[in-house]
């Protein structure tokens, strides 16, 4: 690690980096000194996975860290070995299989059970036998915890924390140490929480990372007791702040004001309940804005690209209004901030997209004047000249009339306005000609009505206890040209839409490789103008990713599966596109 991540050179003659292992803790003979460097610790493998709908297999895992060294963050926490088998092999295979060219892989676990000795310990045992060479170890800092939840007294807790770190340090491990409960503890009895921290200290932990477990402390309060600490020690101060009050982000914000030099959460803020601190936020806002070196500069504008290779790896949908990363986080929509913007590109957004990888993006629907149109396509770097732009523009007003909805389907836009301006796409949609669909669901009885005992009903059962079990199956038949082949292709799905889109697939994949790396990810339907009963319209919105990001088409119908084929259709167009413009890129720079 380099010398330099710490505070301002005027440390103390104590060159506290030879006692740490080269880092460099912050100085705290300078109570409002900003620190010139912070090490990003991100969690996602570990605290981040407890995130409700979140579910990683070790290669997903192995995965997110490539991903995250990538990125350049310091420390990637594995997650904990021996509390279940998937850690284990996570960290077994990540030893042989894992090449990190610059961040180091922690290992986490907790301090020694109560009244027993470490050496003897299983969680420290499998610390050690992890391999890392870090780890953090997590120990009860509020008393509230200590005499309740683990039901021992204080002087054991803190006997707990000191034969845990020593033991740790004798195996040869740098350790950080996280005070649970801190900023709880430190509230209820302040000399306890700082008891437990000096005790760590004294025993060799290099890092005392205070957490904010339950998620509720505000900004100022963490200013406070950071500060308190920072005159109490000279180990180097961790933040891990939890976002249950909305803080996450501020509050680590604060904590480095006060002179933490380890920043703990996770990229896209995953995490139990409302996530723990956004390290894209957190990264970007210490960087750009505090002067704090975070990851090497020169990878601030991997931040957006990874957020969402990560959230495809995580299978969750990254939210588009994430700070810094989200796709919306530079979209204007309001046809007069778009007209100002293209005279200076400062005047609606707080950063240069650019400097963490995203980009300005103008959102186009009825509301949209002229201009937002034009920058639209200048943005996808089409000439559309002023009778063409009208022409779209009366399309789009007539289509939105309809019940289609621009601004959240952008590559059906994009195809709109591409055959507008006719060229590459318009002959890319005449690539392949559909005659027709077809699809079947077929639901049959399995057995007899039956009065079956709660435990063995399904879910359909519970709800209607009328019906008898059965068997489900949708089979979809798709027939399509493609230059002078007819193609004629049946698969099965579980359910309409997927048994289409595997149709469509089959039929024309063998002509378009580029279409293995696109797949749906998201299928959203509504329903429009309800008054209107049966008659009402329906609408679909497609989420479809390649490995290079993501785009939304859009169908509308009064018939459910029609809506849901335009919107299929579309996706795999754009799709196609996407993957001919960029074979072109390419090309052009070879
Ligand atoms: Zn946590």
């Amino acid at each position: 690690m380099s010398a330099d991540r710490g505070v301002d050179d005027s440390a103390t003659g104590d060159d506290p980096a030879q006692r740490t292992g080269g880092h460099r803790p912050h100085d705290h003979g300078h109570p409002l000194g900003l620190p010139v460097a912070v090490d990003i610790y991100d969690t996602t493998l570990r605290d981040g996975s407890q995130q409700e709908g979140m579910s990683l297999t070790v290669d997903d895992k192995l995965r997110v860290a490539e991903q995250l060294d990538h990125l350049g963050v310091a420390y990637v926490e594995g997650g904990w070995p021996g509390a279940n088998p998937k850690d284990g092999e996570f960290f077994a295979r990540a030893e042989k299989e894992l090449k990190l060219s610059s961040a180091t892989l922690v290992a986490f676990g907790s301090t020694r059970r109560p009244n027993a000795g470490a050496a003897s310990d299983e969680t420290l045992r499998h610390l050690v036998a992890a391999g890392t060479e870090a780890v953090c170890i997590v120990a009860k800092s509020s008393d509230l915890h200590v005499t309740e939840a683990l039901r021992t007294t204080l002087d054991e807790a803190v006997a707990m924390a000191a034969d845990s770190v020593r033991h740790l340090r004798s195996a040869g491990l740098r350790v950080f140490f996280d005070a649970e409960h801190f900023f709880d503890g430190y509230r209820r009895d302040p000399e306890f929480a700082l008891r437990v921290i000096a005790t760590a200290e004294e025993a060799g932990a290099e890092t005392l990372v205070l957490c904010d477990t339950n998620g509720g402390t505000l900004p100022d309060e963490v200013e406070e007791v950071v500060s308190q600490v920072r005159r109490r020690t000279s180990a180097a101060i961790g933040a891990h702040f939890h976002n249950d009050s909305g803080c996450a982000v501020a509050n680590t914000l604060a904590a480095v004001r006060q002179g933490a030099t380890q920043v703990q959460g996770c990229v896209n803020g995953y995490g139990e309940r409302t996530g723990n601190a956004d390290l894209s936020a957190a990264i970007a806002n210490l960087t750009l804005k505090m002067g704090v070196r975070t990851i090497p500069a020169d990878r601030l504008e991997r931040l957006t690209p990874v957020a969402h290779h990560i959230a495809e790896l995580v299978n969750l949908t990254l939210e588009p209004q994430r700070p810094y990363v989200g796709s919306a986080a530079f979209a204007h929509k309001a046809g007069l901030h778009t007209s100002a913007l293209a005279r200076r590109s400062d005047a609606y957004e707080h950063v240069v997209p650019d400097s963490v990888g995203n980009g300005t993006r103008f959102v186009v629907s009825e509301l949209a004047g002229r201009s937002t149109l034009q920058f639209k396509a200048a943005e996808l770097g089409l000439d559309l000249d002023s009778p063409a732009l009208g022409r779209v523009l009366d399309t789009l007003k007539e289509l939105e009339h309809a019940g289609y909805h621009f601004e959240v389907a952008d590559g059906s836009l994009e195809l709109l306005m591409r055959a507008a301006a006719g060229g590459r796409t318009a002959e890319l949609a005449n690539l392949f000609r559909i005659e027709s669909f077809r699809v079947i669901t077929d639901w049959r009885a399995t057995g007899r009505a039956v009065a079956v005992e709660a435990g063995r009903r399904n879910a359909t059962q519970l709800v209607h206890p009328w019906s008898s079990p059965g068997e489900l199956t949708t089979e979809a038949t798709v027939k399509v040209h493609v230059g002078d082949e007819r193609v004629v292709a049946t698969a099965e799905g579980n359910g309409p839409v997927n048994a289409l889109d595997s149709a469509l697939r089959q039929a024309i994949e063998p002509h378009f490789q580029a279409l293995r790396n696109v797949h749906l990810t998201d299928y959203r339907v509504r329903v429009l103008d309800t008054a209107k009963g049966t008659g009402a319209v329906t609408r679909v919105l497609l989420d479809t990713a390649d490995a290079e990001g993501s785009w939304s088409t859009i169908g509308v119908s009064e018939n459910i599966i029609e809506a849901s084929w335009q919107a299929l259709v579309d996706s795999v167009v754009y799709g196609l596109a996407r993957a001919a413009q960029r074979a072109t890129t390419i090309e052009g720079r070879s």
